[in-house]
């Protein structure tokens, strides 16, 4: 009878390692110019929580996918990478690339599909669970090696969900809150290339021209200091006047709260926060900004916070790490002068 338990026992665990050695992940690889997203780096260590293979793909206009090759084949753990090259698949239009990942995946025995929950994730995953009937695990911060369990935060990082997804779902369609997970290491991988049919699109959707916010500072989803003013500074002048020389003192990105950028201090591409971009830097500096719920959602993970707000009573305080109750004005100038007599 014991014995009977352990043989079922036995089989049902060699059963379950068996599926988990089938599944294999692929991680949708985003470039820009030949050059890889970091974000989906962060994608790929979310995908090896599964322990499965992992793969990648590249989708682009020919230049493009030729161009960043050598470097996605040396992302640790990547033991293949597909290639989809066509000048419809570029700009990473969801219209075509969508349909693409939908007639590529089934034949490659993908039980996972990752992306970052960037614009461009955002825009095609959706998409292409719509085609594929599957449900879409958006934004999760972690996932279960069993691969079916994720967590993700919502009503603005005030609760947090776990969802179990449907067994129906042959492949599960999941983007990744990046600053969640620690970015892949390059460098160690040796990974195959496979180029997948590039069947041409036929969608109606063509690229026509983009506007680009050209910024010598780094990137703000990724910067590791961030400088961040609010509708305090009351214009886009003084945006650039005050908290530009602190952002160029710390070597960090700039952001804004939604009301500086509803009000045109700042583009809407440094608006952070829960509809704005996430950030988690080493050092995140409010200034002029309440903190408000939407706003907490897109830096509260930050390591250490610096807040100053001429009301100490205000929200920001309670997230904050270091609190200064001053007039951004005078303060702001003052602990730029500091920072640069320091380095000098
Ligand atoms: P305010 O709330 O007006 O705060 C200004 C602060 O500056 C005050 O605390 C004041 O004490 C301080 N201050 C004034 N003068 C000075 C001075 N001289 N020196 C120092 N301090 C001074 N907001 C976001 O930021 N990001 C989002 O992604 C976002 N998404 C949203 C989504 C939804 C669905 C909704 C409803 C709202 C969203 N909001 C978002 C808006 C959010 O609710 C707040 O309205 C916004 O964050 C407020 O911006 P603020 O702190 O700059 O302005």
């Amino acid at each position: 009878m014991l014995l009977r338990a352990a043989l079922r026992t036995s089989r049902l665990s060699s059963l379950a390692s068996a599926q988990r050695r089938l599944a294999s992940s692929l991680v949708f690889l985003e470039h820009k110019n030949g050059k890889l997203n970091d974000s989906s780096l962060n994608a790929v260590t979310a995908a090896q929580t599964l322990g499965s293979d992992t793969a990648g793909i590249v989708v682009g206009s020919k230049s493009d996918v030729d161009g960043v090759l050598e470097e996605v084949k040396k992302i640790d753990g990547l033991t293949k990478i597909y290639t989809a090259a066509s000048d419809d698949y570029a700009h990473a239009l969801a219209e075509n690339v969508a349909p693409l990942l939908a007639s590529v995946l089934p034949a490659k025995n993908i039980s996972h599909l990752f992306a970052a929950h960037t614009a461009v994730g955002k825009n095609v995953f959706p998409r292409l669970a719509g085609i594929l009937d599957s449900s879409m695990i958006a934004d999760i911060v972690a996932l279960e090696s069993s691969g079916d369990v994720f967590t993700r935060p919502i009503y603005a990082g005030n609760a947090i969900l776990k969802i179990k997804s449907s067994p129906k779902d042959a492949i599960k369609i999941v983007t990744v809150r990046t600053t969640a997970f620690d970015k892949a290491k390059t460098g160690g991988g040796s990974a195959t290339v496979e180029e997948v049919e590039a069947k041409s699109g036929d969608s109606t959707t063509k690229y026509v021209s983009e506007e680009l916010t050209i910024s010598s500072r780094p990137d703000l989803s990724s910067a590791s200091r961030v400088v961040s003013g609010g509708r305090a500074l009351k214009s886009q002048e003084n945006f650039n006047k005050i908290l530009d020389p602190l952002a160029d003192a710390l070597g960090a990105a700039v952001g804004a709260s939604r009301a500086a950028v509803d009000a045109g201090y700042a583009d809407n591409s440094l608006q952070v926060g829960q509809t704005g971009k996430v950030v988690a830097p080493e050092l995140y500096v409010a200034a002029g900004i309440s903190g408000a719920i939407q706003h907490l959602a897109g830096m509260k993970e930050s390591k250490l916070i610096v807040a100053i707000n001429k009301d100490a009573d205000a929200p920001i305080f309670q997230v904050a790490d270091v609190g200064l109750v001053a007039d951004l004005f005078e303060a702001v100038p003052e602990l730029t002068k500091k920072i640069e007599s320091a380095k000098a």
